[in-house]
């Protein structure tokens, strides 16, 4: 148990997405985020679930940071 670790858990990654569905902006906890980054480094690809529910697949080309 560190407290002193529970500020950076709660922050928002904007994945500048919007669902679908709903249209709602889609954001993740660091964790999940830094999950999601891991799998798009590795797949190429990564599922984000919206607070509507709604699967988003999403693809490397859009985290793309060099030519
Ligand atoms: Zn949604």
């Amino acid at each position: 148990m560190n407290t002193a670790e529970h500020s950076s858990a709660n922050d928002l990654v904007d994945m500048e997405l919007h669902c679908v569905t709903c249209g709602a902006r889609l954001y993740l906890s660091v964790p999940q985020a830094e999950a999601v980054i891991a799998s798009l480094e590795r797949t190429g690809a990564a599922i984000l679930i919206c607070i509507c529910g709604q699967a988003q697949l999403i693809r490397r080309k859009l985290y793309k940071r060099h030519a």
